[in-house]
């Protein structure tokens, strides 16, 4: 068992992040306000970082007819992965291992010209593996994943460059987060019916990740038996306290899917599709960063980011007027009255708040606070406003 000082585990739950119940099911967390938080941060800010690069969002239900998944070639390679079937009168549906077959069925939703390309369709949606209770713990191995996804449906000639940017928005997005990475793996197929057997198919995908980790002058390492079923990925590794090793990010080049789902553009050419991770799982995300941060959220990911502190009953009034501007101002705040304790008590109490705003008779009088950072320093009388700008993401 992992007992380092910041497993998520542990502090996940001092910190009001998530939590299971048995009468729910092991792998299948809940997400408290701090952590709901977090997600909603999180999502926002991925959500606004691929708009800005030119994605379309999309929405699609967790699940499909069991035709979908033999279409898509999951139920050959992946149904030890999948939830058995659900017969609803006389119909199987399955809970869906990945969000690739309805967006390709998206695509294909209509004619696509050659001038729509690439087009690039993200969501954040749910994913389902059937993994089974002995390994599953905290938020690093779940049943129901929240995924952030997205498809480039692309030209062949495209296709390198989508990786490329692809790779820009995932380095961005780390930067961001505070992640490190612990290097990337190039995962390729292996032996066996695991993988689609198409050697050219392999071999025309993988000379496209290897042109781009080539022409950004990334260290890689490469990795047998680690692809996906229909094709090769850049994967971008992760490593918790203790050492374990997991992937956060991915790229893929996949010709396979627009094969099985008859994808077309421009009256017949095959486009390719990139299936692109930025974030990876929410959970696993959320799981790292409580490790990686401590606790101690960069601001625009605290669950808190301001916490209100009159120095006695008498400058509650004050104190309750800061906070309703902290929240209109779009800061997530709270109060913390004087009957809680000692101002040094409360400081302690929420020393992972990035911001504590104490009111005393001075700032009372004024209408201003007196901020105390979490580090310690004082920066004076700042703008509420002032604060909520700096604890917001950068795109
Ligand atoms: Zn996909």
């Amino acid at each position: 068992m992992n007992d380092h000082r910041n497993d998520h585990r542990r502090l996940g739950r001092e910190l009001g992040i998530f939590d299971t119940d048995p009468l729910i099911g092991s792998g299948l967390p809940c997400w408290l306000p701090a952590g709901a938080a977090v997600r909603k941060a999180i999502e926002d800010y991925v959500y606004e970082l691929e708009r800005r690069n030119g994605y379309q969002h999309v929405n699609s239900p967790v699940l499909g007819k069991r035709e979908l998944y033999e279409r898509s070639g999951h139920w050959a390679h992946y149904a030890e992965d999948m939830f058995p079937p659900m017969n609803v009168g006389g119909e199987e549906f399955v809970l869906r291992p990945s969000l690739c077959p309805h967006h390709a069925l998206i695509y294909r939703s209509r004619g696509r010209s050659r001038r729509e390309l690439p087009l690039r369709l993200a969501e954040l949606g749910g994913m389902y593996r059937s993994e089974l209770s002995g390994v599953l713990g905290g938020l690093t191995r779940v049943r129901a994943i929240q995924l952030n996804d997205g498809h480039v449906f692309c030209a062949p000639e495209q296709a390198a460059a989508e990786v490329s940017a692809s790779l820009d928005l995932i380095e961005a997005a780390h930067a961001q987060l505070g992640i490190r990475a612990a290097r990337y793996r190039l995962s390729l197929r292996g032996d066996g019916a695991k993988f689609v057997d198409d050697p050219a198919m392999w071999a025309r995908s993988e000379a496209v990740l290897r042109e781009v980790l080539k022409e950004r002058g990334r260290d890689y390492d490469e990795e047998r038996g680690e692809g996906a079923f229909y094709g090769p990925k850049i994967d971008i590794q992760i490593t918790d306290p203790a050492g374990r090793e997991s992937t956060l990010s991915t790229v893929q080049v996949d010709y396979f899917q627009p094969e099985r789902f008859d994808l077309s553009y421009a009256g017949g050419e095959r486009p390719v599709m990139v299936h692109r991770s930025v974030v990876g799982g929410i959970e696993r995300l959320v799981a790292h960063l409580i490790e990686v941060h401590g606790g101690a959220f960069p601001a625009w990911l605290a669950p808190v980011q301001a916490v209100v502190l009159p120095l006695s009953d008498t400058e509650q009034p004050a104190a309750e007027s800061v906070l309703r501007r902290c929240l209109a101002a779009g800061l997530r705040a709270e109060l913390v009255a004087a009957g809680r304790g000692s101002l040094g008590a409360r400081i302690r109490a929420h020393r992972l708040v990035p911001y504590q705003l104490v009111v005393g008779p001075r700032e009372a009088a004024a209408g201003g606070v007196a901020v105390r950072r979490r580090d310690g320093s004082q920066a004076g009388d700042v703008p509420v406003e002032q604060l909520a700008a700096a604890s917001r993401p950068l795109y």
